[in-house]
């Protein structure tokens, strides 16, 4: 088994804080990167509040002093080169621009070890849309996490046909080392598991919501009940991030999509209610 013992993270932001802080949380050394300091300074609020919420939540029994010790097992820079020198495995949660990316990735192909994996945290990329950017496409898959990974820790890992199997099954164990469950997917699938089921029915909800057949609330009280889910699909929205919903649904070509775009903007993003990160969205928090 290739051993992964160093993680670097890319991006600091919703997912990537989270994953630098819950393999931290599990022993792992790692590095998060940011492209500055207004960033960093950022992502350093983003672990306080993530030991509070380990602490609070009691994620595997976590004291005090472990979710504490956790920051100490993270390093913040700006500085690329050196977050990756000595990096087992990358992972990368930078924006869903695919030129953005593939510019990312053209940078780490030159400046990380030849032993370095890495492995794209993106919702609706395929690993085979980077690949050719990495220098590397047999050490390169995806590793895909939903948000709030303490709660909801599942890791979706799917290579491309080019992964080596010993890297996927490294990036496995990573996984389970980590506090997460791995989800082992045998061929490259657009949305992996998770998405594949999820995008449906937020796509309907927000249907629902624009053609004016019933309200945010009575749309999640309808799926709460009904599934006996905790969750509907707004407050779904919420946790994700109305910017994230925005980018996703303006870059469709579907004019149902466009129309939620241009409804989120508009109603919410224009203002500042970005979602739970912001004490508002669809709800207030
Ligand atoms: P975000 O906007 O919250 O964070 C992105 C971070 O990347 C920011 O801190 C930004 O400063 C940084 N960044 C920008 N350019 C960079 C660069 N060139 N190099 C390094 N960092 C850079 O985004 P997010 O919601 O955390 O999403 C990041 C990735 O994770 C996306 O691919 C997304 O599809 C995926 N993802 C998001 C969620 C979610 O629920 N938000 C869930 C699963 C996967």
């Amino acid at each position: 088994m290739l051993p992964i013992k160093t993680l670097t993270v890319l991006g600091t932001g919703v997912l990537g804080s989270q994953i630098a802080y819950q393999a931290a949380f599990h022993g792992f050394a790692v590095t998060a990167y940011d492209i500055d300091d207004d960033a960093l300074e950022k992502a350093r609020a983003r672990f306080a509040r993530l030991a509070g919420i380990y602490q609070t939540a009691n994620v595997a029994g976590a004291s005090e002093g472990k979710a504490a010790a956790a920051l100490e097992n993270l390093r913040l820079t700006t500085d690329l080169a050196g977050a990756v020198a000595e990096a087992d495995l990358v992972i990368e949660a930078v924006p869903e621009l695919i030129e953005l990316k593939r510019d990312v990735y053209r940078k780490l192909a030159e400046l990380a070890p030849a032993k370095t994996i890495f492995a794209t945290n993106s919702s609706t990329l395929l690993p085979s849309d980077l690949k050719d950017s990495t220098g590397r496409p047999d050490r390169f898959l995806a590793l895909h996490y939903a948000n709030n990974i303490w709660a909801q820790n599942i890791a979706e890992v799917m290579g491309t046909g080019e992964t080596a199997t010993e890297v996927f099954d490294a990036v496995v164990e990573f996984a389970r080392n980590s506090g997460l469950e791995p989800i082992e997917i045998k061929k490259e699938k657009a949305g992996y598991v998770l998405n594949s089921l999820l995008v449906p029915l937020l796509n309907a909800a927000a249907g629902l919501l624009l053609q004016g057949v019933a309200s945010p609330e009575t749309i999640d009280k309808t799926w709460r009940i009904a599934t006996g889910a905790p969750s509907g699909p707004f407050q779904i929205y919420d946790v994700v991030g109305l910017t994230t919903a925005y980018n996703i649904a303006s870059s469709s070509p579907n004019a149902g999509s466009q129309a939620f775009a241009q409804y989120l903007k508009a109603n919410y993003i224009d203002q500042g209610k970005l979602g739970v990160a912001t004490g508002e969205g669809f709800y207030k928090y």
